[in-house]
């Protein structure tokens, strides 16, 4: 072994990261090395802190430091109105964006949306619970306009079939492809404004 063991220890945990090969964790490894003394120690204690400190909502599903969150807690919020997404990702380009009023719903794993990009069923039973119990008059699918995010939708028409609740979407002025985290306020306003019904998961197979 080339490194001495704390520097190998290092490569081997940033190695763990997806999309970092050996080479890139290498080259971050030594990058921290050259960094001054307190940034590697402020990086460490983000890391502790990212890792100790959150936790995801019981209620709504997104990544918060206090379980319901300030969204799900927020009596100024229309509450008859969920929106879900797919990720907390999502969320927070949502309320950037300030377009909406109602809560959330997060399906998928919410610290790694896309990675096997199945919602969780814990998720899709929380958000049946929730229409159920909590007077939801609709629910808004926001999941993305690709083969993931219309499986994901099929789901959760699914889940909510029998109960007395709209299900609509958001309008596809969204770029097909595009992930609903790069997009602009404007657009996404515009979306919920035209947002449709879902067809009914008989009529779509
Ligand atoms: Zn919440």
């Amino acid at each position: 072994m080339a490194f001495p063991a704390p520097l190998q220890r290092l490569i081997q945990a940033l190695e763990k990261f997806p999309g970092v090969g050996a080479r890139s964790a290498e080259r971050m490894a030594l990058h921290v090395l050259r960094s001054p003394a307190e940034d590697a120690a402020e990086l460490a204690l983000a890391l502790r802190d990212a890792r100790m400190e959150t936790l995801r909502c019981a209620v709504c599903g997104n990544i918060t430091l206090r379980t319901p969150c300030a969204i799900c807690e927020d009596e100024d919020r229309n509450r008859t109105l969920v929106c879900v997404v797919e990720g907390p990702r999502e969320v927070e380009s949502m309320e950037s964006a300030g377009v909406f009023t109602g809560l959330y719903h997060v399906l998928m794993d919410g610290f790694a949306p896309r990675e096997g990009a199945e919602p969780e069923p814990d998720a899709l039973d929380a958000l049946r619970k929730r229409v159920e119990q909590d007077g939801v008059l609709e629910v808004v699918l926001a999941t993305a306009p690709d083969r993931e995010g219309e499986g994901a939708g099929l789901l959760v028409a699914e889940a909510l079939e029998g109960l007395d609740v709209n299900l609509t979407r958001l309008a596809r002025g969204v770029p097909v492809g595009t992930r609903l985290e790069y997009l602009h306020g404007e657009i996404l306003a515009d979306a919920f404004r035209g947002r449709s019904a879902m067809p009914a998961p008989s009529s779509s197979r």
